[in-house]
């Protein structure tokens, strides 16, 4: 029998729809690579038992001739910001470390009512802050990759690292991510593997521990185009306890696959030739342009003129909403709490937060706090968000010449962990690309395009209209199958 492990959630739907193998066949292969794998320390707890039940219900709805849902049978990991009923969600964080919600997410809720099972909660940069997988409580994650002839750890990306890892590793067919400012597309890119950040409003919110919440987004991170289509179509849809849910049908992504691009137009930006990005990523970039003109696109040259100014004004609008959600972390209500003897309400606020958060989320905190205060509200808030009007204004612009658009996912391959910690500012660039489309609210995917010199996995960025995410996986289908990406990385662990 072939190794279940090497399957992507079609070939596992599909498998065992048709009867090939039972889903729980699917779970325990997984659960046993899962154990297998501490060493990336990709989750932060492992929940098998999660996973055979849910098999078990598929494998009993089969045999019974109930029609299967879109993920039946189809185990996955889950971003531990998730809200979990009953397993413990800490946003890889000392202060809810603890913390059993007594709820689910909306979108967990709807990935196990489509007959996923859950093989343990991921970890992640903390609070979802960070771009290497570093600022987690739970320790680094380690890409599965390594710099061939090397053995140094490298980091997956972040936040969602946990994720990209696992997936990579197969030890996951697939798993949830969440991106605020590129945390799907950035680690998607570091390990040769697919993530969609669809259209902001597309996933409900509902129960993802929030970062910033005008730009927070869940999405799947899977090894295949068609992988993502299914899981997104799984995980969207309309909620009202988000006010911010998208009322509208959720299109059948997958049925509507095409890598047909015949009368499409795509958009080369000619402001993300930035400075400081590898040759390799240019070259991967030509490549991608020669793909889609190959699948009968037209190339067109945009200008996004804003793009410079799309970083600096989301590391003021992210951490000022930050600042005011994480404002609920006071040792209260959830995990941790800090009560020096003798002291007041007061020392409790403050020993708690400051046992309980980690110095890039004080960062965040601290930042957000001086944007949003009475003194200089106006000369940073208010610009910021005038700022991202404008980036929002060019991409609409660019979409009048456009039907997609073409960039790199980010500027370098993946680095050893550890190498980008001195300084804060170098680490935030490696955004550079992706945030623009997240201060949009864009659809914007990571597809794998190649490997560097050093056989280092490098991504191609996708970006749509609004509602488009049909435009995006159709154009990730194009560059998929003339990439023919098939390196794996080499099992270390
Ligand atoms: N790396 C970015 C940050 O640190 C984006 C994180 C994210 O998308 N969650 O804010």
């Amino acid at each position: 029998m072939t190794d279940l492990t090497s399957l992507g959630v079609k070939d596992i739907r599909d498998g065992v729809r048709s009867g090939t193998f039972t889903a729980r066949e699917v779970a325990t292969s997984f659960n046993a690579a899962v154990a297998d794998a501490a060493a990336l320390n990709a989750f932060i707890v492992t929940t098998p038992d999660h996973a055979l039940a849910a098999a078990d219900k598929v494998d009993a709805a089969r045999a019974a001739g109930e029609p299967l849902g879109a993920m039946a049978g189809v185990p996955i990991g889950m971003k531990d910001l998730f809200a979990t009923n009953g397993v413990q969600t800490t946003a890889a964080s000392h202060i809810l470390e603890g913390f059993i919600p007594r709820y689910e997410s909306t979108v967990s809720q709807k990935l196990w009512d489509a007959g996923a099972g859950m093989l343990g909660k991921l970890n992640l940069d903390q609070f979802a802050m960070g771009s290497s997988n570093e600022t987690s409580y739970f320790g680094n994650v380690s890409s599965p990759w390594r710099k061939s002839g090397t053995n140094q750890p490298m980091s997956p990306g972040g936040s969602s690292g946990g994720s990209s890892s696992a997936v990579a590793a197969r030890i996951a067919p697939a798993a949830t991510g969440t991106d605020t400012g590129g945390s799907i597309r950035q680690p998607a890119a570091f390990t040769g593997i697919c993530g969609i950040k669809p259209t902001y409003g597309r996933c409900s919110r509902w129960g993802i521990v929030a970062f910033a919440s005008s730009l927070d987004q869940a999405g799947p991170m899977a090894r295949s185009v068609e992988d993502c289509a299914i899981m997104l179509g799984a995980m969207a849809g309309f909620d009202p306890k988000d006010a911010t849910s998208l009322q509208m049908d959720v299109p059948d992504w997958e049925a509507a696959l095409n890598s047909d691009l015949r009368g499409k137009k795509v958009g080369i930006p000619r402001e993300y030739r930035m400075e400081g990005t590898d040759q390799a990523i240019l070259d991967s970039w030509e490549q991608g342009k020669a793909w889609l003109k190959d699948a009968g696109a037209e190339i067109v040259d945009i200008s996004l003129p804003h793009t410079r100014y799309a970083l600096p004004a989301y590391y003021i609008v992210a951490p000022a909403e930050a600042s005011s959600n994480l404002a609920r972390y006071d040792g209260v209500r959830y995990g941790l709490r800090d009560l020096p003897d003798g002291s007041g309400l007061q020392d409790m606020y403050a020993a708690t937060r400051a046992a309980g958060f980690g110095d890039e989320v004080k960062r965040r905190i601290l930042i957000g706090t001086y944007v949003l205060s009475a003194g200089f509200y106006d000369a940073y808030y208010t610009q910021a968000q005038k700022v991202r009007a404008l980036v929002a204004r060019d991409f609409e612009r660019a979409f009048e010449q456009c039907d997609v658009i073409l960039a790199p996912t980010t500027p370098t391959a993946s680095f050893p962990l550890g190498s980008m910690n001195e300084d804060p500012l170098t680490m935030y660039l490696n955004d550079v690309f992706a945030v623009p489309a997240s201060l949009a609210g864009l659809p914007a995917m990571s597809v794998p395009a190649m490997c560097n010199e050093d056989g280092l996995p490098l991504g191609l960025q996708l970006v749509g209209r609004p509602f488009d995410e049909q435009g995006v996986l159709n154009a990730g289908l194009a560059i998929q199958q003339r990439a023919g990406f098939s390196a794996r990385p080499e099992k270390w662990w």
